[in-house]
């Protein structure tokens, strides 16, 4: 039983629920009489998991049939390289939205394998804005465009993404699963499990059949994406536990009503936070535009290192963990993630309340 109200960015909570059913599952899965951790990953049952686990990807996110949900090794961070081993193989340039670190990081991977250029950056604010895009930016039908949804580090989110007459990549990793997607704006998303999906160990991605067919053929087997296709994410032997934990996480994300429901919730907590930070003389929003800050990891600084000890001090005092900024910024981040209740939000508001009247 967990004793923490935990805002991590990733491992992050997820439900009860879910920890019950796959604790049940580490003795005894499906009455099979053995651990799901013992059982062959060719064996039906677990095969069959691994084929529910996407298609309960394809109804939540309504996929249409040309989208491939493959669960990958490697963590998002693998998709940084596969990406352009796959599809910067010709002349063609990748174009790379910088808006925090990980987006540089992917930018940073496919550097040392193609031509890449960078479409739009925020790196002169330290990433705390999203940045217009140009309208006369060129782009050729064989290139490809690579975006990060949301920017876990520093609390930016893009709430809409304009089309483009390329391929569109996207690094989902902190948001997948929190709305509705405009999922045939995509022509591969990728999501690291530990935020909104699963355990840590697995990684989502959604390919697009059309994408599919341009990848370059002539590289390493477990790096080129129509493998896992192929074999169904089984290639090899597949992190189970960490699928079977997503499997379990989507079937209660679908009985909590989908998507749809998770938007509305999600933006209850993330407005009662951010109207708290604002009306707090405590604290300070990192992201200054209303329209950029994200959903699901709020940044805030306390107004003086003296405010921010005490309430530190004050989280520790009331098992409040999880709420401190990236190592590289400083400052708060509390992530909202779906597991994340309105009421464990509202528990932290009060403890913010209660330190501004301290002062
Ligand atoms: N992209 C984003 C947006 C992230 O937040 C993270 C961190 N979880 C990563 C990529 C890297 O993910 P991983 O640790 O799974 O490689």
């Amino acid at each position: 039983m967990q004793t923490h109200y935990n805002f991590n960015s990733g491992p992050a909570p997820l439900s009860n629920d879910v920890y019950h059913e796959a604790a049940q599952s580490l003795f005894n899965y499906n009455n099979s009489g053995l651990s799901i951790l013992e059982i062959s990953h060719r064996a039906p049952q677990i095969t069959s998991m691994i084929e529910e686990s996407a298609e309960l990807t394809r109804s939540l996110l309504r996929l249409p049939s040309s989208k491939h949900v493959l669960f990958l090794h490697g963590g998002a961070s693998t998709q940084f390289c596969m990406i352009p081993l796959n599809f910067l193989h010709k002349q063609n340039i990748g174009h790379y939205a910088v808006t925090g670190q990980w987006a540089a990081n992917a930018l940073h991977e496919a550097s040392l394998l193609g031509n890449t250029r960078t479409l739009c950056s925020s790196a002169d604010g330290n990433f705390s804005y999203l940045p217009i895009l140009q309208n006369e930016y060129k782009l050729d039908e064989n290139d490809y465009v690579h975006f990060t949804s949301n920017n876990t580090i520093y609390g930016t989110q893009w709430q809409s993404f304009p089309s483009f007459t390329c391929p569109l990549m996207i690094d989902m990793s902190s948001d997948i699963f929190s709305k509705p997607l405009p999922t045939n704006n995509f022509s591969l998303i990728y999501a690291g499990a530990q935020k909104n999906i699963g355990a840590a160990g697995v990684c989502m991605v959604i390919i697009d059949d059309v994408l599919l067919s341009r990848r370059n053929k002539n590289i390493s087997t477990m790096l080129d994406y129509f493998t896992h296709v192929k074999h169904k994410s089984a290639f090899n032997t597949p992190p189970v536990f960490a699928i079977y934990t997503c499997y379990i996480n989507l079937k209660w994300l679908a009985k909590q009503g989908g998507v749809e429901a998770m938007e509305t919730v999600n933006k209850e907590k993330a407005n009662a936070l951010y109207n708290e930070i604002e009306r707090n003389a405590l604290f300070k929003c990192t992201v200054q535009h209303a329209d950029h800050r994200s959903q699901m990891n709020v940044t805030f600084t306390a107004i003086t290192a003296h405010a921010e000890e005490v309430f530190k001090k004050q989280c520790e005092k009331h098992n409040i963990v999880g709420i401190n900024g990236y190592r590289t910024v400083g400052g708060f981040r509390v992530s909202l993630y779906n597991a994340i209740t309105l009421e464990q939000v509202n528990y932290l508001i009060d403890i913010m309340k209660e330190t501004e009247r301290m002062f």
